[in-house]
């Protein structure tokens, strides 16, 4: 998920939040049950971030899917402690988590990483409700394999502070946590992000990589468990400039949707920051793009930029893509909150649903592109999965969002422009 690895120890505010959170809750409730398990529906407390605020505040969930509490084995998701990979398969230990039980019938966490767990699998059941609801949950495989405490050695020394997703194995991976920020299984944010990874490898990676093999490099993480692997796969843009381009504007795709999924999820427009401060504001999504990227540009970009610099420029262009669609989201629910006079939380549910369905239905059309794009030997424009993104909506492009296209945009392509803008563009 994030970029720099940095290791740093700075007093960051959500720390605060989160260890008073952790001896709050143990000194505000009555021990009066201690149970050794517990099975779905089960009351839990877990920090959890209210809706369209990106607050984390403490709260009482009801989880439905849990069928072991001790272990956290349930429907949404099971976790593997000290994990490893034999013969393909994720192992590794089952938590054993500590936890009482108040005199309301509310289980809370007895120790810090119980209860990042606890709020890891509330995250995932909620993800799993959410993918539901938007009819997509069958895409994925569930319950979802979380590999936590992993040892994972891209080289020399061990991964910290980083939450990954290993698209050949279809599992997410949590390394230790170090700094002093909010811990990265609990980052509702973070989790999103992780999660979506897992939709564009089935939906967009895995149709062809045996056919098109540098897309299997397109996760932008180091994955391997308990391995040494060399650095990522960067096709050179001296010797390949389609394949080098190609392999920066798809991994910053994958990036920048999983920020947008991220935001959706949690209602924080800068979840990153959350857990690394040093992450600055170059993930936020709040910030408006005057101007998106062209195929011309970009090519130069990858031209010029060193070959151990492209995952760099990769986020970058992730970035702008995560900026560009927020900006329309937000455009959309004004246009429509004013149109029909209704609130714009209410109308923000609508469009996030909306626009999570468009995402989704886009995967598969921007591969078709991608693989005319090689076929034909050009340059996938960057504006492309704009475009079918826009497409995919269930309501007609509205006028604002045309205009908003052409001001930021700029060019569109000849098969879409009327269909986006109407014969006036
Ligand atoms: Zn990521």
């Amino acid at each position: 998920m994030p970029r720099t690895l940095t290791r740093r120890s700075r007093k960051f505010m959500h720390f605060f939040l989160f260890a008073g959170l952790a001896t709050s809750l143990l000194t505000a409730c009555q021990p009066s049950v201690e149970d050794s398990r517990g099975q779905g529906p089960l009351r839990v407390q877990v920090p959890i971030t209210k809706t369209q605020t990106g607050e984390y505040e403490l709260q009482n969930l009801t989880l439905d899917t849990l069928s072991d509490l001790k272990t956290l084995f349930g429907k949404a998701a099971r976790f593997f402690l000290e994990p490893g990979i034999f013969q393909g398969k994720l192992v590794g230990k089952s938590p054993a988590i500590q936890f009482m039980r108040n005199s309301s019938g509310v289980y809370i966490a007895k120790d810090a990483l119980s209860l990042q767990m606890l709020t890891l699998y509330a995250h995932f059941e909620r993800l799993m409700k959410q993918d539901q609801a938007l009819g997509i949950d069958s895409i994925l495989s569930w319950p979802r394999q979380v590999a936590v405490d992993a040892q994972v050695k891209p080289g020399t020394g061990s991964l910290e502070n980083n939450a990954l997703y290993s698209g050949e194995n279809d599992i997410f991976i949590f390394v230790p946590y170090r700094l002093e920020g909010l811990p990265l299984m609990v980052n509702g944010g973070v989790v999103a992000h992780e999660h979506f990874h897992a939709y564009f490898q089935k939906l967009f990676i895995d149709p062809i990589k045996n056919e098109y093999p540098s897309v299997a490099g397109l996760q932008p993480h180091k994955t391997q468990l308990e391995t040494a692997t060399s650095d990522e796969e960067i096709p050179n843009a001296k010797v390949d400039l389609p394949a080098a381009y190609h392999s920066v504007l798809l991994r910053g795709l994958n990036e920048g949707l999983a920020d947008v999924w991220g935001w959706l999820y949690s209602g924080d427009v800068n979840f990153v920051r959350k857990s690394l401060p040093q992450e600055k504001s170059t993930r936020r999504l709040d910030l408006p793009v005057n101007s998106f990227v062209s195929s011309d540009q970009l090519a130069k970009m990858v031209e010029g930029t060193q070959d151990n610099n492209q995952v760099g420029l990769s986020y970058a262009i992730g970035n702008l893509y995560a900026r560009l669609i927020k900006g329309l989201i937000d455009q959309r629910v004004k246009e429509i909150s004013l149109q029909k006079g209704k609130e714009k939380d209410q109308v923000f549910a609508e469009v996030r649903i909306e626009a999570q369905k468009a995402l989704i239905k886009s995967l598969p059309l921007i591969r078709s592109e991608y693989l005319a794009a090689s076929t034909q030997k050009s340059l996938l424009a960057p504006s492309e999965f704009i475009e079918i993104y826009l497409t995919q909506l269930q309501g007609p492009v509205t006028r604002a969002e045309c205009d908003d296209l052409k001001k930021r945009v700029g060019v569109l392509s000849e098969k879409r422009k009327e269909l986006l803008c109407g014969s006036s563009f």
